[in-house]
């Protein structure tokens, strides 16, 4: 029998016995280094065994996702713990803290790693169509998760500096989506974005799209309609960059209406979806983002300012301006050269048509959704 329990009920068990649960990355850095915890019941059994005592100290043996409990550690309890980490206002410091730790965990989402997980599916389900869409500025938690089973929008730590280019890289990969799906059969590619091809970053990624192959848009509508005129039969990869909050957040005259902007990009993927699931073609999709946005309504109360003047609001990109008072409580992103500062501190304030920043280090701004669809 497993036991389903609140955090608080599951530190109190621990203050009684040893206890196994289902491997959770967020649990573990909640619990932090007071616990001792074992990474499979086979270590909890030497380190019980061996001449040295065990230390008395609350003790977690963490399991495999599937594996069933031997029947030699059926003493001890098997619980499963309701923590939500995007429940808990802790988990602000402890991303931080333990940022790097997280990136390099088992069963947390990374942004470098989504091209992998989109190619791994594709090769999984063998679909005839291959969707990826990247939204440009979206959180985790701002997700609009109606619509979609639960277990189909993931986290998605964004596992460097939480700024477009550098996001947009990670998503598309290298070598490109693109250039793996073709190796194994996409030879026909659609793309559409709301940018010029001339803009760099497009140029980027799209990369080895052909001209004809990229599209301009003006709107989603514009997207879907492309699916009603073709007639899909071979494999085809569809890339897509939506606008989202990004935009917004940085510019705008009067406070974005960000439930309205939300509730427009569900619709947009409720109706691809319907469009994918109408063609009667096998199709994966997946549609994430470049990084979230942390709103400024959200800025804890004790925010530190630093009116440094005209510079990026949550980052240093050289190492040598960061202050040194900064320097433990931040983020150095080694793969992006950048220093990412967490939800307490800015470099300057926001200027009277920003309502949003990004490029530190929050739950905000460094999870982003992954929702995965298959058809
Ligand atoms: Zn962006």
């Amino acid at each position: 029998m497993t036991y389903k329990l609140s955090f608080d009920e599951f530190a109190s068990i621990l203050e009684k016995t040893p206890v196994t649960i289902a491997w959770n990355p967020w649990l573990k850095v909640k619990l932090g280094k007071s616990i001792v915890t074992f990474s499979s019941p086979l270590e909890f059994r030497l380190a019980v065994n061996r001449l040295q005592p065990m230390a008395d100290k609350p003790t977690v043996i963490f399991v495999d996702q599937n594996e069933t409990m031997a029947s030699n550690y059926a003493f001890l309890p098997a619980v499963q713990c309701t923590y939500d980490p995007f429940r808990d206002p802790d988990f602000e410091s402890l991303l931080v803290q333990h940022f790097h730790e997280l990136c390099s965990m088992p069963r947390v989402f990374k942004q470098s790693k989504v091209p992998d997980y989109f190619v791994e599916s594709v090769e999984s389900s063998q679909p005839t169509i291959a969707v990826f869409v990247v939204v440009d500025g979206l959180s985790f938690t701002d997700f609009p998760f109606t619509d979609f089973p639960r277990d189909s929008v993931l986290p998605c730590l964004v596992d460097g500096v939480s700024v477009t280019t550098e996001g947009m890289r990670r998503l598309v990969g290298n070598p490109h989506i693109a250039e793996r799906l073709f190796k194994r059969g996409f030879w026909k590619r659609a793309g559409f974005s709301y940018w010029d091809r001339h803009n760099e970053l497009a140029d980027q990624l799209f990369y080895t799209f052909t001209e004809g192959q990229l599209k301009k848009v003006e709107g989603f509508d514009q997207v879907l309609e492309w699916f009603d005129m073709k007639h899909l039969k071979e494999r085809t990869y569809v890339q897509i960059v939506r606008t989202g909050l990004d935009g917004y957040s940085h510019n705008h005259r009067d406070r974005p209406p960000k439930e309205h902007l939300l509730s427009a990009i569900k619709k947009d993927i409720v109706n691809l979806v319907d469009k994918l699931r109408k063609i009667a073609l096998p199709f994966v999709l997946f549609v994430t983002a470049d990084h979230g946005i942390l709103w400024n309504y959200n800025f804890p109360s004790n925010t530190v300012f630093m009116d440094e003047g005209a510079v990026p609001v949550r980052y240093y990109r050289e190492k040598e301006n960061i202050p040194e008072r900064l320097r433990q409580l931040g983020v150095w992103h080694p793969g992006n050269n950048v220093f990412s500062l967490p939800v307490s501190h800015y470099r300057r304030r926001l200027k009277n048509t920003e309502w949003g920043c990004h490029g530190g280090v929050s739950v905000a701004e460094s999870f982003v959704p992954l929702l995965r669809v298959f058809g």
